[in-house]
């Protein structure tokens, strides 16, 4: 990363100085978890990562060092899925946001790479308004914005509607952010079809998927990738932009 929209790259006086101008910050969790045969672990960390980043650009804000760990109770039991407990999650979040909210972040955004960790940033939020009477954090879901209606239609192969995981539309974004970490030859093509009882209770993944990918990787393109990212880059930018006022906007 040398975008100058990260903060871990500042140094601490220009990092105060930053903080003093800019709109605000955006903290990005992930998870370290499966996506099938054909994928990195890191997949959800890359993606928030550089979603974050090329919004940040757009948006004068600055993206701390990312949380790579989330919530990904699903995925459990395959090998190098690593779960944090919502609670655990929430905390990390919340003493992250405490020393940002310490130094005068104005506006703090909450992103994630990774869908199943949004229920909790929502949560926290809430929390924090609650305890603190903080107004300024903002949580918004990037990776439903990536996933929308419109683009999903333009996949070549169906999406499952079990989980948008690891399927074409995951795999064309990291073909498009980061092509020599796919390896499309190993891409399966699963459709699953849960048990009747999978909405009703708890079930993790691994109990009707095998590769742990849901969908046709190998139908992704890096085109389509960038596509998909442009337009959730987009879409939150300009949300951002209309909501999430600061300085001379504040005011009006
Ligand atoms: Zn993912």
């Amino acid at each position: 990363m040398t975008n100058k929209s990260y903060a871990g790259y500042c140094t601490s006086p220009d990092f105060k100085e930053r903080l003093a101008q800019c709109r605000g910050i955006i903290v990005v969790c992930g998870s370290c978890e499966q996506h099938g045969h054909h994928l990195p672990l890191d997949t959800d960390n890359i993606i928030g990562m550089e979603l974050a980043l090329r919004i940040a650009e757009q948006t004068d804000m600055l993206v701390m060092p990312p949380v790579n760990y989330g919530q990904v109770w699903s995925a459990k039991g395959f090998p190098g899925t690593v779960c944090l407990s919502a609670q655990t999650l929430k905390q990390i979040l919340r003493e992250i946001i405490t020393a940002l909210e310490q130094q005068g972040a104005r506006n703090i955004v909450l992103m994630s790479g990774h869908n199943g960790n949004y229920p909790f940033l929502k949560e926290l939020a809430r929390e924090l308004l609650d305890d603190y009477g903080w107004q300024n954090i903002w949580h918004f879901p990037v990776i439903s914005m990536a996933f929308s209606k419109e683009l999903t239609s333009k996949a070549k192969a169906p999406v499952p509607t079990v989980a948008v995981h690891a399927g074409e539309m995951e795999t064309a974004m990291l073909l498009y952010l980061r092509p020599e970490l796919v390896d499309l030859s190993r891409a399966s093509a699963e459709f699953p079809e849960p048990p009747a009882d999978y909405p009703y209770r708890p079930m993790h993944w691994d109990q009707f998927v095998t590769s742990g990918s849901f969908g046709k990787g190998a139908a992704a393109t890096a085109e389509f990738g960038r596509e998909i990212c442009e337009h959730a880059v987009q879409t939150c930018a300009e949300l951002i932009r209309k909501l999430v006022k600061y300085g001379p906007e504040a005011s009006d």
